[in-house]
């Protein structure tokens, strides 16, 4: 799998440069055993670079679009990272293995509970997990040098940015849920500027709102 990632992400030049994802991303997922995320119905999917369905109408991601979106965060070893859409868990186990904080939000309660589980049990013990809406972000984690959306929405919600640090990066798959949506980076350039950039289609399930 990190193989077929490395691949991937070299035969994109214009995309990531030419050394593609980095090392030391790739030695993240390398240490990290998907298929503990994945239902065991689904382990013999677990190494292939595919999404893969986790109950509730939800999948965990592409391990090429984990490893994509964690390299365009430009995430460092000293970084508060916050995630929305924790899913399975798995995006946010490899975060932690590259940063010293992360913050992750779900807002389906049983998908929110297994991931907190797992994430303990496995020693991730750097990542707090929050069952909720991410819309309104997690404002006393932060504020975040990163932000990663793994939930499709027509527009970047608003308390994200403000959580962001200046010069900091949020990435996240811009547009409807029905169609792919534009994996979009915003560069926070001072306060309430940013600036942002469409890397190319990638495909998510919806980001979901809750009634209050
Ligand atoms: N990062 C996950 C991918 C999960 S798919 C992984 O590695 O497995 C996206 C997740 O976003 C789903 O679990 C979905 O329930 C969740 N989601 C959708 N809308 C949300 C919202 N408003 N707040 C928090 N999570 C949300």
């Amino acid at each position: 799998m990190v193989e077929t990632i490395r691949a991937y992400g070299r035969s994109d030049i214009g995309l990531l440069g030419a050394g593609g994802i980095s090392e030391e991303i790739l030695v993240a997922m390398s240490q990290t055993q998907r298929h503990l995320f994945v239902p065991e119905r689904s382990w013999s999917l677990a190494y292939s670079d595919t999404p893969v369905p986790i109950g509730h109408g939800q999948t965990i991601s592409q391990p090429f679009v984990v490893a994509l979106m964690t390299q365009l965060a430009k995430v460092r070893s000293d970084h508060t990272v916050l995630e929305i859409g924790t899913g399975s868990g798995y995006q946010a186990a490899i975060l932690s293995r590259l940063v010293r904080k992360v913050c992750t939000i779900e807002i389906v309660r049983p998908l929110g509970e297994t991931a907190t589980k797992l994430l303990k049990e496995f020693g991730y013990d750097n990542v707090s997990v929050r069952i909720g809406d991410g819309y309104r972000g997690w404002q006393e984690c932060g504020p975040f040098d990163a932000i990663i959306v793994t939930a499709a929405l027509g527009h970047v919600p608003p308390p994200l940015i403000e959580q962001l640090k200046v010069g900091g990066r949020l990435v996240m798959p811009v547009g409807s849920a029905g169609a792919p949506q534009q994996l979009t980076i915003v560069k926070k350039t001072a306060t309430g500027q940013t600036t942002s950039r469409n890397i190319g289609l990638v495909r998510f399930v919806p980001f979901t709102r809750s009634p209050n």
